[in-house]
């Protein structure tokens, strides 16, 4: 008797809030070409498609029908080249931590600060992963990608990718149309530490290196931030509101002491994590979900419960944001299946 080829899988360990689910159908190809009979199959049998890396940023409901591909192509090379600048390709399915660590140990400058955030390179440029003051668009040179209707393969510029503030074109215009295989990144051997962020340059030391900063980055978030293998999470829950300066100066007057950081486009980012902890939020529980106690930021999970109830706790955080703030807290992490 054959064995069906996409049989299905319980994803409850392969995301980091540990949401309970099943996947219908699953794939992990080791290359292209397994990746697109995967595609074809798909596409023969009407399967919705969900694609999946680490589940570090997605809300995976009880059970997904279709077919969940997670692409497990993990190979990364270096092109050598002439000068101070040096390509890296990264298949999808390589993990992002192992990656950037990697490279520091190499003495290559650029990723360094991305350090210790959790998934696969695969989805690092669908919300433009940023950390202590760099985003990946800043050494993201072009991504290949593969079209979820037929199969062909195509490079992507980085400015085809249309980044912005934990934002791409991957979340626009092609939701759902591609899977992303391959990132090509420019990095550097010429020293380019940016340690302006908090006390990381007071971490990195005084002859600071691509991997001393990689480590100070590290030991920064393992104090700051829950690991998931410990409690479930997705990081930060919430994105960084950005509001019209006028708003900005009416909360400014009311709450000097208020974070602020003026945009280019004239417009004013401020803090979630300040906003939930000033409704006395930071530490509260209800039921199965609650709001991190050092880090009001991230949403955390005590085991038992479902996506729903986790939508329902978070809608009560950005309600009580709304409420005293007048400001709309907006969702970070995915809900599988859905589409912008
Ligand atoms: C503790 C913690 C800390 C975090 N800190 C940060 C941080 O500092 N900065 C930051 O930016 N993010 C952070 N995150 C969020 C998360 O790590 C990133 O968004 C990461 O890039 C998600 O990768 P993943 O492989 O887990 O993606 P998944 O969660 O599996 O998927 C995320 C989205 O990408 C899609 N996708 C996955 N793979 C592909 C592919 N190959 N092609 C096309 N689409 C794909 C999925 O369908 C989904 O829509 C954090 C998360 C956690 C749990």
């Amino acid at each position: 008797m054959s064995s069906l080829p996409y049989p299905p899988r319980d994803l409850s360990s392969a995301n980091t809030l540990g949401l309970p689910c099943v996947a219908e159908h699953f794939a992990a190809p080791e290359s292209l070409a397994a990746l697109q009979a995967a595609l074809v199959e798909a596409r023969r049998q009407g399967w919705p498609l969900t694609l999946l890396g680490g589940g570090s940023n997605l809300i995976l409901p009880e059970r997904l029908p279709g077919l969940v591909i997670r692409p497990a192509m993990a190979r990364w090379w270096l092109e050598e080249g002439e000068g101070e600048a040096v390509r890296v390709h990264a298949e999808a399915g390589v993990v992002w931590h192992d990656l950037v660590m990697a490279l520091a140990g190499r003495g290559l400058w650029g990723t360094e600060n991305l350090a210790l955030i959790p998934g696969s390179c695969g989805a690092a440029p669908i919300q433009n992963i940023g950390a202590y003051g760099v985003e990946l668009c800043e050494v993201l040179e072009a991504v290949e990608v593969v079209s979820l209707a037929d199969g062909g393969e195509r490079w992507m510029t980085a400015e085809a990718c249309a980044f912005a503030y934990r934002d791409s074109i991957f979340k626009g215009a092609l939701d759902g149309q591609v899977v992303i295989t391959r990132l090509v990144l420019r990095l550097s051997r010429t020293p380019r530490p940016r340690l302006g962020y908090g006390d990381l340059a007071e971490r990195a030391g005084e002859q600071p290196t691509p991997l001393r900063v990689a480590e100070a980055v590290c030991a920064i978030r393992r104090e700051k931030l829950p690991d998931p293998a410990v409690l479930g999470n997705a990081g930060s829950f919430f994105k960084n509101p950005v509001v019209a300066a006028v708003q900005a100066e009416r909360l400014l007057a009311l709450h000097p002491e208020m974070p602020h950081f003026p945009q280019p486009d004239g417009r004013v980012k401020l803090a979630a994590g300040w906003l939930i902890d000033q409704c006395g939020l930071k530490g509260w529980r209800e039921g199965r979900f609650g709001v991190h106690e050092r880090q009001a930021l991230v949403l955390v999970h005590f085991g038992g419960g479902s996506a729903a109830e986790l939508l329902t706790f978070a809608a009560r955080v950005a309600g009580r944001v709304a409420e005293r703030f007048g400001v709309e807290l907006e969702r970070e992490p995915r809900l599988a299946g859905e589409r912008s």
